[in-house]
């Protein structure tokens, strides 16, 4: 089942005139004599129009996590279309949207009892700045206005979730649009003053939180940060105590947490969420993409009862929270993510990966981290960066015009694997269902394609 030569070309056609690609120079796309256009998915397999096989080594940015075409999902989204596609939640329930709402509590961390939804991780953002904003108007201390950011966070594309971005590349464009956030130094030590030495390195950034905070925190709403692991920053990972002390000096200082979970959420890190890997019960919560399991877009803003509880009130109070989506608690949508969740349930998805982080450990240390141009392999559960270096003697960083990331994905191709880079560095983030031999088969064209790319 392949598209015929004519349609590929009719496709190819429509796609050039039409399409604006995200995140894409078009004018490198354009030129693009191949573009890759995939049209059908087996497990953790994608297929293109001419019926190459890929090996989705990113879940299709980080969405896919039991693999394509899950049998029990494709299901349910096909039971819940007999029922009704769309009704909408503002006024009215849903009954896949509460159903959804149960579960997501039951497996967050503890504390975070309600859901709000929306559709993509940058309106979770958006709608757990707006709500942190608004929760300290209503606690009668309105000046606590401003938000604590990570240097090289990525929270969305929004202006809300730019503003509190820290990734020049992406943002500094925007720069008058946004509103100003406190910035603090992040915990990636391959790149500090202290390479060697990452408990030095996150020391000084909490002494920096914590100096920030005990002068600023009479204005300051909330920190947002990715928790454990910066995902679009490059993959970088906070040493473990990092992220338990930052809740602690938010409680001590009395700053909302919010822990965007939306790269991190449904089992990537090797826990359910990174927030459980240290026990930290953040008071807002965004998850996205592995929500539906990597189906439909749905998102959600997850808070606890000392947050909502503040906008209770009479009509008249006004303590509304005027926010909302057309399409909030999407049926379609929520019930791909409740089938999600029973597959999470009845195959022990988190218990069932360890032995796979183990082996790509042990891959990565053998067939990657030795290669002359590979200066830090960074992984966390199934997320893993490798950050290319010209010289790993002086970290010697390849110039934006050498696009060397994206050279090595686009080499991947060739042995079959479909890689996203994230500037130099080279991702991999496998669906959680994949095997054991497909595992050696990504790192082994990720090897070969590093080596090609950079000998
Ligand atoms: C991808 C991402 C977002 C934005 O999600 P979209 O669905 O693309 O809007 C926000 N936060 C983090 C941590 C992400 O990785």
């Amino acid at each position: 089942m392949t598209t015929r030569a004519s349609d590929i070309d009719r496709l190819v056609a429509l796609d050039r005139a039409h399409v604006w690609h995200p995140f894409t120079q078009m004018a490198d796309w354009l030129a693009d004599d191949d573009p890759l256009i995939i049209e059908r998915a087996e497990g953790n397999h994608l297929i293109d129009v001419r019926g190459r096989r890929y090996l989705d080594g990113v879940s299709s940015l980080w969405v896919t996590v039991h693999g394509h075409r899950r049998a029990e999902i494709d299901n349910a989204i096909r039971a819940q279309l007999d029922r009704v596609a769309h009704s909408t939640l503002l006024g009215l329930g849903n009954v896949p949207s509460i159903e959804l709402a149960g579960r997501l509590v039951h497996v967050a961390p503890d504390g975070l009892t309600k859901v709000f939804y929306s559709d993509s991780g940058s309106t979770a953002v958006e709608v757990a700045l707006k709500i942190a904003y608004q929760y300290w108007q209503h606690r009668g201390q309105p000046a606590k206005r401003q938000f604590v950011a990570l240097a090289e966070s990525y929270h969305g594309d929004t202006i809300g979730s730019v503003s509190v971005g820290g990734i020049d590349l992406f943002h500094q464009i925007f720069h008058t649009l946004l509103f100003q956030v406190h910035r603090v130094p992040t915990p990636y030590s391959y790149r500090s003053p202290s390479p060697d030495d990452p408990r030095a390195c996150v020391s000084m950034c909490l002494q920096s939180l914590d100096k920030l905070l005990s002068s600023q925190a009479h204005e300051i709403a909330a920190f947002v940060l990715e928790p454990r692991v910066q995902g679009a920053a490059g993959m970088l990972m906070q040493p473990p105590g990092y992220l338990p002390q930052v809740a602690e000096l938010c409680r001590k200082h009395d700053v909302l947490l919010i822990c965007d979970e939306v790269a991190t959420g449904f089992g990537r890190t090797g826990a359910m969420f990174a927030c459980d890997l240290e026990g930290v019960r953040p008071d807002l919560m965004t998850v996205a993409k592995g929500l539906t399991g990597g189906y439909l877009p749905l998102a959600a803003t997850l808070a606890t009862d000392a947050v909502y509880d503040a906008f209770l009130g009479p009509h008249a109070s006004k303590r509304t929270f005027f926010h909302g989506h057309t399409y909030t608690g999407n049926p379609l949508a929520c019930a791909a993510a409740i089938a999600s969740l029973d597959i999470f349930e009845r195959d022990r998805t988190i218990d069932a990966i360890q032995p796979r982080i183990t082996e790509l450990a042990t891959l990565l240390a053998r067939d990657i981290a030795p290669l002359a141009h590979v200066g830090e392999v960074r992984q966390q559960g199934l997320m893993v960066g490798i950050e290319l270096v010209t010289d790993r003697e002086t970290r010697g960083e390849y110039p934006y015009e050498a696009a060397i990331g994206a050279r090595v994905c686009r080499e991947a191709r060739k042995h079959g694997v479909i890689l996203r880079p994230l500037g130099p560095v080279v991702v991999l983030m496998p669906p959680l269902s994949i095997t054991t031999s497909e595992l050696a088969e990504l790192v082994e064209a990720t090897r070969r394609s590093i080596i090609a790319i950079t000998a």
